[in-house]
């Protein structure tokens, strides 16, 4: 498919996947002009709420592809479990951005570690094993972290191994279709990711890398920027961008990093899309990732955006939705002035799960984290 192809607003942008990010996609999409056509198996997917075209088949049904590429001009995608083959089908007959190569890799953890190891990017230590039993052969220093290398999200699918007991034990309990990757814990003084961007000319932005918090593997809680210095600001941004320039696709990606005392940094994973770290970029920058996502997309200007000033992002986990949807307790945490709530409008509630968030703004990054970690402590019901 041409690289150069524009697709103009007023044309329909399909969106594999119908979770928030696609829902935030849409949004940015249906302001500047666009039409939208979202495609995922679940009838009450977040990003219908948004859609122009609502396709509910599962992502392997022929006649549903037929018709979604006929109704859409270009397309891209939200989630990194879209079947390859599916996205293979469609880049052969519209723009799609990003395309099956970088999601291919992210897809897949070991291809994905090859690709940064064989290009020469800092990685954590990791052995690739293919059958639980083989785990005990695994010689690199304890503790690790055991991973799926497909399928894998929010810390499913990941065990910690600190001790040979441990290995042991694993070694016969881990059930399922391998193959894993078994990862040195990285002792690591803060996770950041950057957010990067990449038009079809080859030109990258980047976002100011973010300050991630996460809990049991889940994203809790995101500050941009990032409270580190200048020039680990400069190494993140500048690490991110060759890795997504190594990778060569157009479309928005997020590259998650370790930083490592004293000034090392680690690239941990790559997302082929918009990012929950990035969210804030809606109310933080002129320019939001999702509306990069449409820019890549369609051709348009990739030009560096304008900060409009610091957040402090709150995922609303859970059952934390339900006591958030109480209008006392909404009303408490408005009553701040600084937040901006975000539900996703998911019916079904389930533990750890992303129903929504809350962005902080309006101040200097002490007061909105006080904020963000009160309305915490008053939706967590602690
Ligand atoms: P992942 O799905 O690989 O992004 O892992 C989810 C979270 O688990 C990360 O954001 C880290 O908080 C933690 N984690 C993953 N891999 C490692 C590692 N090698 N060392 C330390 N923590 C890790």
């Amino acid at each position: 498919m041409n690289k150069d192809i524009i697709t103009p607003p007023s044309s329909t942008l399909g969106m594999l996947g119908g979770g928030q990010l696609g829902g935030f996609f849409a949004e940015a999409a249906l302001r500047m002009g666009y039409k939208v056509a979202v495609w995922d198996p679940s009838e009450s997917a977040p990003a219908k709420r948004f859609a122009t075209h609502k396709f509910n088949a599962p992502f392997n049904d022929k006649n549903t592809l037929n018709e979604f590429v006929s109704t859409v001009d270009a397309v891209s995608l939200e989630w990194e479990n879209i079947p390859v083959e599916l996205v293979e089908a469609i880049q052969s007959k519209k723009p799609t951005r990003p395309s099956s190569r970088s999601l291919g890799l992210a897809q897949d953890r070991t291809k994905e570690k090859r690709f940064l190891r064989d290009n020469g990017f800092p990685l954590s230590e990791y052995q690739v094993i293919k059958c639980a039993s083989e785990l005990v052969e695994v010689d690199q220093e304890l503790p690790w972290i055991v991973k799926t290398a497909t399928m894998g999200y929010d810390g499913h699918g990941q065990w910690r191994i600190n001790s040979d007991h441990e290995k042991d034990q694993m070694s016969s309990q881990i059930k399922g279709e391998g193959p894993w990757v078994a990862e040195k814990v990285v002792p690591f003084d803060m996770e950041l990711s950057v957010v990067v961007i990449q038009g079809t000319d080859g030109t990258c932005v980047t976002y100011p890398a973010t300050e991630n918090i996460h809990e049991n593997g889940i994203l809790r809680m995101s500050i941009c920027p990032a409270r580190i210095d200048p020039s680990t600001e400069l190494s993140a941004r500048n690490l991110a961008t060759e890795v997504i320039k190594a990778i060569g696709d157009p479309g928005v990606f997020c590259v998650e990093l370790f930083l490592v005392h004293p000034n090392q940094i680690l690239v941990n994973e790559i997302a082929p899309r918009p990012h929950n770290s990035g969210h804030h970029t809606i109310d933080s920058f002129s320019i939001s990732q999702y509306e990069y996502q449409v820019r890549a997309l369609c051709g348009l200007s990739i030009t560096q955006p304008f900060h409009i000033g610091n957040t402090v992002l709150l995922n609303v986990l859970g059952k934390e939705a339900t006591e958030l949807s109480q209008v006392g307790i909404t009303n408490l945490i408005l009553k701040t002035g600084r937040a901006r709530i975000y539900m996703y409008g998911k019916e079904s509630v389930r533990p750890g799960r992303k129903m929504g968030h809350i962005i902080f703004s309006g101040g200097n990054i002490d007061v909105l984290e006080k904020e963000a970690s009160e309305a915490l402590a008053i939706i967590s019901d602690q």
